[in-house]
């Protein structure tokens, strides 16, 4: 089928390109990655689809801006440098965000296509040209007039690499301060390997090293230096602060400290980047071989902790949440994952004990069904408990996966940083300028758990106007 000269009617006509995956059956098994990526045909295919707007709201719709009107328009002609070196321009983590951004929410859901036709894969076109991109070493980018300015980033995920990208691509010398011993910050330790393979971060995160910018792991901000210290002794002219939120919230129920209890946090972190599941790991998990699993919460991070049980032999995986499907935070395609490789999605209860024998291990959870009361804040419907119909349900392993907050270490370190009561840092939200003098925040520790894309998009505008700035006073 030709590609070009087709008229609107006829792009129209062609269906929405399915991501291919592995086997269900067989991938709940394994932490290979699930989907396999668009060959070349389909990608030309999927591409043609796109109906090249001259206003395109699917620009406008992702955070970082990519310029999707152009980049897919090139795939459907079979440019595929010229389609990969306008993405590699514009997103530092392509092959990222084209496996993980929430596009439905975002350029998909704008895109002209939606309503009658379903969108461009646009998702799926971003990881195959970055993929494409990388496999054939990556695109070059011109090189920088250097300015002479220092600017430190707390936190090598996806807000502090954006800015650290866009900062060095401007010509200013970057370090990166990173607590943990591997950069990326939940692309490293949140997300599971078989949804965003190590290679792919390690590939992505090696392209911004080989911008210039310079990275200390191991290195906590608060505890070994403080803000002010990177500002004053070592002499950085801006500090970007994206150290995400990485702290667990618990349920506070009776039998919380029971063996066999954890936060998502603490399992996927032992899991994706200790490797916890391989025979003589140093840092072990506990034992989901042949367990029922429960894990509580409905977001990414609930179905990420269930689909790695799973791969870790739990019997039973399921997913046990207080409100409905449809109120679930998660990806729709991580539920449709997670059901087709067997996890069980139990909605409208919540836990209210956990139940352990006498060597303190958890053997049950006490649960209580929901009915819908009216609708909260968020807009949808208020879980509220029904009286009288609690019940037990035995378990071996209980994950609980309903959130996280700032770590408090900086705001406690740092003198004149203002932040709300939920411990985020308050700043500007256009320039992400905090209340200090010199200091910028961007990402989860501004707005609390969010998205890799929001995350990126406020490392963009940071870096935007660190740069000004700097500028300015030059
Ligand atoms: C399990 C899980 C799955 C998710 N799945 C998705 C998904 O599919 N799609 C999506 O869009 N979003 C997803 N999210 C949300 C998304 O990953 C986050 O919104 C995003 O990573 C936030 O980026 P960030 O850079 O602000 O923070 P983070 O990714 O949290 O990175 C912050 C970094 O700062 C470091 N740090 C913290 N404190 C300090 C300090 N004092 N000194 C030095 N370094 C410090 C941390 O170690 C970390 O590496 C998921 C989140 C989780 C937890």
């Amino acid at each position: 089928m030709t590609t070009t000269g087709l008229s609107s009617k006829e792009r129209m006509a062609i269906p929405r390109q399915p991501m291919p995956e592995q086997d269900p059956v067989a991938r709940g098994r394994t932490f290979a990655e699930v989907n396999l990526g668009y060959e070349v045909e389909t990608a030309v295919l999927e591409a043609t689809r796109c109906l090249a707007c001259r206003r395109p709201p699917c620009v406008a719709g992702c955070p970082v801006g990519v310029r999707i009107d152009e980049f897919v328009p090139l795939i459907a002609t079979r440019d595929f440098a010229a389609a990969a070196r306008i993405v590699a321009e514009d997103n530092a983590l392509a092959a990222i965000c084209g496996r993980v951004c929430p596009q439905e929410a975002q350029c998909e859901g704008v895109c002209v296509l939606e309503r009658k036709h379903r969108s461009v894969a646009i998702g799926n076109l971003e990881r195959f040209i970055a993929d494409w991109d990388r496999e054939r070493g990556g695109s070059e980018l011109s090189p920088p007039t250097p300015t002479g300015h220092r600017v430190a980033v707390v936190g090598a995920g996806p807000a502090g690499l954006t800015c650290a990208a866009d900062l060095a691509r401007m010509g200013h010398e970057v370090t990166i301060f990173e607590a943990l011993h591997e950069p990326g910050g939940v692309l490293a330790y949140g997300i599971p390997p078989y949804r965003l393979p190590r290679d792919v971060v390690d590939a992505e995160v090696g392209r911004i090293r080989e911008l210039g910018v310079s990275l200390e792991t191991d290195a906590v901000i608060g505890m070994a230096g403080s803000i002010d210290d990177l500002l004053h002794a070592e002499g950085f002219d801006a500090v970007f602060v994206g150290s995400g939120a990485g702290a667990p919230r618990f349920l506070d129920i009776p039998g919380e400290d029971l063996v066999g209890v954890s936060t998502a946090n603490e399992f996927l972190t032992r899991v994706n980047l200790m490797k916890a599941y391989r025979p003589g790991a140093t840092t072990p998990v506990y034992d989901l071989q042949g367990a029922r699993v429960a894990v509580f919460g409905g977001g990414n991070t609930a179905m990420d902790a269930v689909r790695t049980a799973l791969r870790l032999g739990a019997s039973d995986a399921m997913i046990m949440y207080r409100r409905t499907i449809e109120d679930m935070p998660a990806r729709r395609e991580e539920i449709h994952h997670a059901e087709d490789e067997g996890v069980q999605l139990m909605t409208l209860l919540a836990p209210i004990e956990f139940i352990g024998d006498d060597e303190g291990r958890l053997t049950a959870v006490r649960l209580v069904v929901m009915a819908q009361g009216e609708p909260d804040s968020s807009g949808r419907r208020r879980p509220e408990p029904i009286p009288g119909s609690e019940f037990i349900e035995e378990i071996q392993a209980a994950i609980v996966a309903i959130g996280n907050d700032p770590n408090p270490i900086l705001r406690r370190t740092t003198a004149d940083l203002d932040h709300t009561s939920r411990g985020t840092i308050v700043v500007d939200p256009e320039s992400g300028a905090t209340t200090k003098p010199g200091v910028f925040a961007g990402g989860d520790i501004v707005t609390g758990g969010a998205t890799v894309i929001l995350a990126m998009g406020a490392g963009r505008r940071a870096a935007r106007e660190i740069d000004e700035c700097l500028r300015a006073d030059a």
